[in-house]
């Protein structure tokens, strides 16, 4: 990475202000999975241990660019203080005289957590003036909210332009460096297993990915846009009439690369769409009218896990069937299975964030493959071959 780091900076009674990703989910003011914070920690005690400053930025759901309780990221501080050890100070406001009090009340080794930077309009629409008030609550800046990086925000773009150096923290640079090499140079053979409800969310991942990967293996709701575009009979399974005539350009397109392009065989379907509702296994040229696809069938299980622990380097991107019905979850957790089994033997493992992340999750088997990304959007639009406009902003060793 061409990146400065945390590593490349003295932290030592400096006023250190981090953009961490502490998007989490709040029931009743209680912080019910902390893995965003836990992922942040080790940038913090660097920061703490080193005696800086630590002042922490984040943003919380969408308050509409105004407060309100609901978002307030006080039970954040809560939780960040237990799993640090040590009181994290709280600002009821991220700019003004109440963030500009709370910043110089700070001792080396202290650490501050500012009120969600959303509850300002100006934070998603990059305004100058509020990116310049942001900064100027720092000495340098740290950007270790890899899950916000793909929004050019004031927190995360904006305000590099008055606060050098702008440097990434540990999270950040680890999910750079799995994805980044996965991409960039890959062990291979590479595979790239892609799923989810809609094609048209993960087109410009297809396209990217098909120039890379040595096998491409799509499974999942998307699949049935293919198999329409084929000429299968699909029943009520979910399918993109209006991006049928893509997914013809894009099966030509993947028969002209050399690539190995996997798709379902066959599959669980269904009669209703919900977890009690009756199933049956049928190859995909048998889908009845009326019923739907809702998860990959045995066979296709054995041909994709069969592919995947041949490979070097899995990334995974969107699961295979309804995950979150038990009935329909198999596919899903068989290919979660199958990637253990590949990091097992080596490989480098790669779960894209968002619904990939909570399934692999659901199986208690995270912790088992390499790496699970935080960032759902973001490592979606890192596949997708973009530039994220927050570690773009980064300044350049
Ligand atoms: P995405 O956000 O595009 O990755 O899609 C994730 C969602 O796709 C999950 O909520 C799954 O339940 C859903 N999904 C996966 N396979 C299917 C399928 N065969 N039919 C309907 N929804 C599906």
């Amino acid at each position: 990475m061409n990146k400065m780091t945390i590593d490349d900076v003295k932290l030592k009674s400096k006023n250190v202000l981090v953009r961490v990703d502490f998007n989490v989910p709040i029931e009743n003011g209680v912080v019910t999975d902390s893995t965003r914070i836990i992922e942040s920690l080790p940038t913090i005690k660097k920061i703490l241990s080193e005696g800086g400053r630590a002042i922490l930025m984040s943003h919380l759901g969408r308050p509409k660019g105004k407060p309100d309780a609901k978002y307030s990221l006080l039970p954040v501080a809560k939780k960040a203080s237990e799993l640090l050890g040590i009181e994290v100070k709280f600002a009821s406001d991220c700019i003004g005289e109440n963030a500009k009090k709370a910043v110089a009340s700070l001792n080396d080794g202290d650490c501050l957590l500012l009120e969600n930077l959303r509850f300002h309009p100006e934070e998603e629409e990059n305004d100058e003036s509020f990116a310049k008030e942001l900064a100027s609550l720092g000495d340098i800046y740290v950007n270790d909210a890899f899950g916000s990086a793909h929004r050019a925000h004031a927190s995360t773009e904006g305000i590099t332009k008055f606060i050098k150096p702008a440097v990434a923290g540990y999270l950040m640079q680890k999910e750079l460096n799995y994805l980044g090499k996965a991409l960039e140079n890959p062990v291979r053979p590479f595979t790239a297993i892609l799923g989810g409800a809609k094609v048209s969310g993960k087109i410009d991942v297809i396209q990217n990915l098909m120039n890379k990967v040595d096998t491409l293996i799509i499974g999942g709701g998307m699949a049935y846009t293919f198999f329409k575009a084929q000429g299968f009979e699909v029943g009520n399974s979910l399918v993109e009439t209006d991006k049928l005539d893509l997914a013809k350009s894009i099966l030509s397109e993947i028969t002209n690369k050399k690539i190995k392009f996997l798709l379902p065989v066959d599959c669980v379907i269904a009669n209703e769409f919900k977890n009690e509702a009756q199933k049956q296994i049928v190859k995909i040229s048998e889908i009845k009218p009326g019923w739907q696809g809702l998860d990959i069938g045995p066979e296709t299980i054995r041909l994709f896990s069969e592919e995947i622990v041949k490979s070097r380097t899995i990334v995974w991107n969107g699961p295979m069937g309804v995950f979150e019905m038990d009935n329909f979850a198999t596919g899903t957790h068989e290919i979660a299975k199958s990637l253990v089994s590949a990091t097992k033997n080596g490989a480098t493992t790669i779960v894209g964030g968002g619904d990939s992340a909570a399934a692999i999750a659901k199986f208690g088997l995270d912790k088992s493959v390499s790496h699970v990304s935080t960032g759902g959007g973001a490592s979606l639009e890192f596949l997708e071959g973009k530039v994220l406009p927050g570690v773009a902003a980064l300044t350049n060793k």
